[in-house]
């Protein structure tokens, strides 16, 4: 029997930002500038701000379903386009400001953006890629230091005029807010597209206790970039619970993070790997200098939480972590490593527990599959693809690119090879793909080598990871020189140079007489791996 009929009430962000003035008005956004002093505003300030928004947007032609691109830092004013621009029914598009501008040119170009919202500092990026990108209309500057001339429109000179209140539509739940890219790890990027009821499920469930457990007390340090898989989601959970929301600027040395942590009495912080590496060797040298006693969770994810950090920070300074996976196809919360009450460990196997990848949060159902496409059955052994699927994993790519990812029974192929343990734990043993995760963001080992191999001394190359005692990972190239040709590391490394971004170029080229093949005559790159697995962490990096 069916139930009664209930209210068709939309699930939207609008909600969200109505709450945030209405019940929440004095809760605070601390943004650290890039002069390192700190501006706050309130809630009631952002939903202000953000009518002004959407009413300046209207006013330059921005209409539902319109993309509103972003090139920005962690900040206040990110924030108003997180909410503003969903509110009002257009979409918000976030270009991470770490890919290339060549990658740059494409995405916003393949997304249609309309408008792009970009800081000062970010202008000289934006400029090399803006003849790439000749969808973009309206050019809006957000100066760090006083007003923009000449280059654009001035952000706050074009909210000065506008009214405090706009009339937010009703929005179908289903409608497009946000609009992320992958980084491009086989051939282009590809878009995943949110709707408002992904996105306010995912905070929903996001914000549960065993979840990352917002509550309005806490003070939420957004250290993961919101231009990088929505910030994990954490600027749309600091609003719906009305926690204090502490937005760091470019500064994300381990030392102003201390800093703003102790200053701000943050009680959560979330970020990848790499950051709280360098976070723990910090407190490491200086165990008083820093008083974060009001800090009650660490969520790490974004790469693999070595277990080292994981039990540094409980047993040399009583800091908790926290370790979660999740991708941008998956909104992005999908595991958690949230220890379960009855599960009976001994400290060896809590600690290997914890730094699992976790299990799946309500609503996500996880499941391996082997080459046969069949589930593999739960016993920690049995290697397969991880497969999910759920009300705000991504059923397409924006386009409708890459179906191959998508089953036909309605699971999305992660690309991550793991194993899953009796009790759910799920790790990750190894991605089917060769991608290499460096500080969190992805560096594409076919488009190293497709450059590498452009190069006239240069048979045949190979680029895969090597593990890296800071950066998680860092690329090293193989390379098979043609008969009688000569080329040095720094050559090749100057060749790729003028193409990608400086964190790409693999640390060390390895000159090999030929390189590893499978049966089918493609690269054995899992022979590479193994081998030079540990070159950069037994010789500092050259
Ligand atoms: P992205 O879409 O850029 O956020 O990257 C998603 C990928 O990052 C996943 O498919 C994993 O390979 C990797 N990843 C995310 N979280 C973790 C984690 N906790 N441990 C290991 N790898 C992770």
């Amino acid at each position: 029997m069916l139930a009664g009929r209930m209210m068709d009430y939309p699930l939207t962000i609008t909600h969200f930002l109505e709450r945030a003035r209405t019940y929440h008005a004095r809760s605070a956004i601390v943004t650290q500038n890039p002069d390192r002093t700190s501006s706050r505003a309130t809630y009631a300030d952002l939903h202000r701000r953000a009518s002004k928004l959407a009413h300046a947007l209207t006013r330059l032609g921005v209409r539902a379903g319109d993309r509103v691109a972003t090139l920005c830092w962690n900040h206040a004013r990110h924030l108003e386009l997180y909410l503003g621009v969903p509110a009002m029914g257009a979409v918000v598009h976030t270009l991470n400001l770490r890919l290339h501008p060549s990658d740059l040119g494409y995405i916003a170009s393949h997304a249609e953006d309309r408008v792009l919202v970009v800081d000062r500092s970010l202008l000289p990026l934006y400029r090399k890629f803006a003849a790439q990108a000749r969808c973009v209309q309206r050019v809006i500057v957000i100066g760090d230091d006083g007003p923009v001339e000449g280059d654009g429109l001035d952000y706050e000179a074009l909210l000065a005029p506008e009214p405090d209140h706009f009339d937010f539509p009703r929005l179908d739940e289903r409608a497009a807010a946000m609009l992320c890219y992958t980084s491009g790890t086989t051939g282009n990027p590809k878009g995943v597209l949110y709707s408002h009821r992904s996105i306010v499920l995912h905070t929903l469930v996001s914000c549960m206790h065993d979840a990352l457990g917002f509550r309005d007390s806490d003070v939420v340090l957004s250290v993961v970039p919101m231009f990088h898989a929505m910030a994990w989601g954490l600027p749309y959970s600091a609003v719906a619970t009305g926690a204090r929301i502490v937005l760091p600027g470019p500064h994300l040395d381990p030392a102003s993070l201390l800093d703003l942590m102790a200053r701000e009495r943050v009680t959560f912080a979330a970020g990848v790997p790499t950051i709280w590496l360098g976070i723990l060797a910090l407190l490491d040298e200086h165990p008083k200098r820093w008083d974060l006693s009001s800090m009650r969770a660490m969520v790490i994810g974004g790469s693999a939480a070595p277990p080292a950090l994981i039990d540094g920070f409980l047993a040399r300074h009583g800091l908790v972590v926290t370790h979660a996976w999740g991708m941008t196809e998956t909104n992005p919360l999908g595991t958690i490593a949230h220890l379960r009450h009855g599960l009976d460990l001994d400290a060896a196997a809590e600690l290997d527990t914890r730094a699992s990848q976790g299990y799946a949060v309500p609503f996500i159902d996880q499941r391996h599959v082997g080459a046969d496409d069949q589930p593999l059955p739960w016993d920690g052994r049995s290697m397969g693809e991880l497969e999910v699927r759920g009300p705000w994993v991504a059923s397409s790519y924006f386009g409708d690119e890459g179906e191959d990812r998508f089953t036909k029974d309605g699971w999305f192929k992660t690309g991550d090879v793991v194993t899953i343990d009796g009790d759910g734990y799920m790790r990750i043993t190894d991605r089917a793909k060769d991608v290499i995760k460096s500080g969190g963001e992805w560096i594409s080992s076919v488009a190293l080598e497709n450059a590498l191999m452009s190069h006239p001394a240069v048979l045949e190359a190979a680029v895969f990871a090597a593990r890296h005692p800071v950066w998680g990972e860092r690329p090293l190239a193989a390379v098979v020189l043609r008969p009688g040709q000569a080329a040095s590391k720094d050559e090749l490394r100057a060749h790729l140079e003028p193409r990608f971004a400086r964190f790409w170029l693999p640390d060390e080229v390895l000159f090999v007489e030929r390189i590893p093949r499978t049966s089918t005559g493609k690269f054995l790159k899992s022979q590479l791996r193994d081998e030079y697995a540990d070159l950069l962490t037994k010789q500092p990096p050259g």
